[in-house]
């Protein structure tokens, strides 16, 4: 068992990040973090944790709860066949390390309430449940400690972010430097791998692709469900007629071929939308051949990955057990610190 809490020789640094467990990925969740997830595999120790107590803060029901197992198995599937390779990186379940909930309740001891009302993600979430900032559960306020508690606890000192959770990582710096400046410093405060997340819209073409709004596009889908589920994708609405020459720049279906289609293919695409050479039935069925092109080899490693009974269990158990050496051990020196042991 390789326990990574230094940086191995040659690499950057350690990198934590982690996903709410909602099941099936789609094309969104792939190009906005996962792809990238595999690919900072190479310069960083990558320690990848499926997020289930974060769930916990929107779940209303027992019902709700129940499905988190299996979206834990379904995403982390995606994860594996992605290339997140359990070899070099560190795969579990957040909740699988209880020293997260330690460390959270001890970091809520430094963290104002104040910091944790000014969130905008924080407004946001209690608009969105239709509750007050009076009655919202105490999960909600207390995310970000949970967050930063995901990140410190394994000394990562980067974490991936868009540029609308930067705000966040700075809480979290905060955080840490309370925290180091009353105990002495154990914690690095982690920085931010600016990643760029490029905005997959849904077939509506309305709204990024996501899994609520019902119009993504699932990495693990069959060829032909792609297939189907493309073909009903919004195109440019002013084409009522095959003969009126299209405008590629207002279309989402082109937006998805400049993602997934070769550079040559973009063209013609544009070229022959312009000039009307192309129907936007043959377009979309273009569209899908591309992505399923783009997804042939994820979804043969997934396939062969679900025929491995019991392998994703087998993944986080040993995920676990290496995070938690880093725990205990991170625990002890706070312990320590705050006078506790
Ligand atoms: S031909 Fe293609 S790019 Fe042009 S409007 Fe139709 S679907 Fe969109």
């Amino acid at each position: 068992m390789v326990v990574h809490q230094e940086p191995a020789q040659g690499k950057k640094g350690v990198i934590f990040s982690g996903m709410r467990p909602t099941g099936l990925l789609h094309l969104g969740n792939y190009m906005g973090a996962l792809k990238n997830w595999v690919e900072l595999q190479e310069e960083y120790d990558c320690i990848y944790c499926a997020v289930d107590i974060h769930a916990l803060t929107t779940i209303e029901t027992a019902e709700e709860a129940a499905q988190i197992q299996p979206n834990i198995e379904d995403m982390v599937l995606d994860w594996l066949a992605a290339g997140i390779d359990p070899e070099r990186s560190i795969v579990f379940v957040q909740s699988h390390v209880p020293e997260v909930m330690t460390l959270h309740s001890l970091l809520s001891m430094v963290t104002p309430l104040g910091w944790l009302m000014r969130v905008p993600t924080f407004k946001d979430k209690v608009r969105q449940m239709s509750e007050t900032e009076e009655s919202v559960n105490y999960g909600l306020v207390g995310y970000p400690i949970l967050q930063t508690a995901d990140i410190i606890l394994y000394k990562a000192d980067t974490v991936p972010v868009g540029q609308d959770q930067v705000p966040h990582l700075e809480l979290a710096r905060e955080i840490v430097r309370r925290f180091n400046n009353r105990y002495g410093k154990i914690f690095p405060e982690p920085q931010a791998n600016l990643t760029e997340d490029p905005l997959i819209v849904g077939l509506d073409g309305q709204q990024k692709m996501s899994k609520t709004l019902d119009n993504h596009l699932e990495l693990a889908a069959t060829p032909e469900e792609t297939t189907r589920r493309v073909m009903t994708a919004f195109t440019d609405p002013q084409r009522t007629r095959r003969d009126i020459p299209g405008r590629p720049n207002v279309c989402n279906v082109y937006a998805l071929h400049k993602t997934f289609s070769p550079p040559a293919e973009v063209t013609t695409v544009y070229d022959e939308c312009v000039t009307a050479q192309r129907g936007c039935v043959d377009c979309k069925r273009h569209l899908a051949a591309s992505i399923n092109d783009y997804l042939a080899e994820l979804r043969e490693r997934r396939n062969s990955l679900r025929l491995r009974p019991g392998y994703v269990q087998e993944v986080l158990a040993d995920g676990a057990a290496k995070a938690r050496v880093i725990a205990q051990k991170t625990i002890e020196e706070v312990y320590s610190k705050m006078g506790l042991a």
